[in-house]
């Protein structure tokens, strides 16, 4: 996978030369220059760099002995042990998110659901009536998603400390349930221990929501299927691919995007769904979810 892929920043990356010169690292790979771009233009992004980190860990994954990929800490974020059954608990992405946030925020009132929000800090550092609105609500359990979502497989060590503790300050999350997710999932085994020396549990997941490929045009091609896992006949139902997966590890920690309209649309009609196949909604910080953290 050619190094141009990972260099690809969210459009709303904050690049490190924005920063602080007392924070920056003096070399720095990031310098595309962040760009107010439409909610399309995000998804757009997001898809294409999430498909170019799967491809990328798929190959690396079948390459390299397991003793190998387990010294590299790289693929911890797809949680291999069964969660408590029968639980699911839904998570967010990549906010916050103007309109998706309160969107979601009314879902979870309306079927009174808790959800976790990973939050991208430097978004929420642009939107901060919106962290303030998710910090404050009963049902949502916010966590770190990093400064500017970089690919912590791309990044030097130097930079991956920079994220973390620039999120981390920023976001001021509650020291009682701290709570950090990997950009794509990619670990690595000094930003855990950065993350873990910072007090954070490292949240990954039992299932993946595909959304990123659904929301393209609300099916996926079968390339993408194949990469995350869709199922031939629900390539083009995203509610049937999530409740089949969630059945299949009989529940667990769900991941999703705030950022693609395709699974704010289908939200409601997710929920509905669960709920009728006896799944119960558990958050992210509950005492039954703390085996599957790291
Ligand atoms: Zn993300």
């Amino acid at each position: 996978m050619s190094a141009a892929i990972g260099a690809v920043l969210f459009p709303w990356s904050t690049p490190l030369s924005a920063l602080p010169p007392a924070v920056a690292p003096a070399a720095s790979a990031a310098s595309q220059p962040a760009a107010a771009a439409s909610a399309p233009a995000h998804a757009a992004s997001h898809a294409i760099d999430a498909r170019a980190a799967r491809v990328r860990s798929l190959a690396e994954q079948m390459n390299l002995p397991a003793e190998q990929l387990s010294a590299r800490c790289r693929f911890e974020s797809d949680i291999a042990t069964p969660p408590p059954a029968g639980a699911v608990a839904l998570s967010f992405d990549d906010g916050p998110e103007p309109g998706a946030s309160e969107a979601i925020l009314a879902l979870l009132d309306k079927y009174q659901v808790p959800a976790g929000f990973f939050l991208i800090a430097s978004k929420a550092q642009r939107h901060p009536e919106l962290l303030a609105r998710l910090r404050a609500h009963p049902r949502a359990t916010l966590g770190n998603h990093s400064w500017s979502h970089p690919n912590f497989h791309d990044i030097a060590p130097e930079r991956q400390r920079l994220e973390l503790d620039r999120s981390d300050a920023a976001l001021a999350l509650d020291s009682g349930a701290k709570l950090f997710r990997y950009p794509y999932g990619n670990a690595s085994c000094e930003a855990n221990e950065r993350a873990h020396g910072l007090g954070y549990r490292i949240v990954g997941w039992h299932v993946d929501s595909c959304d990123w490929a659904f929301d393209k045009t609300g099916s996926v091609d079968p390339h993408e299927a194949k990469i995350c896992g869709v199922d031939k006949a629900n390539r083009e139902h995203f509610v049937d691919h999530v409740v089949d997966a969630l059945k299949a590890r009989r529940g667990g920690i769900l991941l999703m995007h705030e950022i693609h309209p395709h699974t704010l649309a289908r939200l409601e009609t997710l929920i509905q769904r669960l709920q009728a196949e006896g799944f119960h909604f558990v958050a992210l910080d509950d005492p039954a979810l703390a085996a599957s953290l790291r």
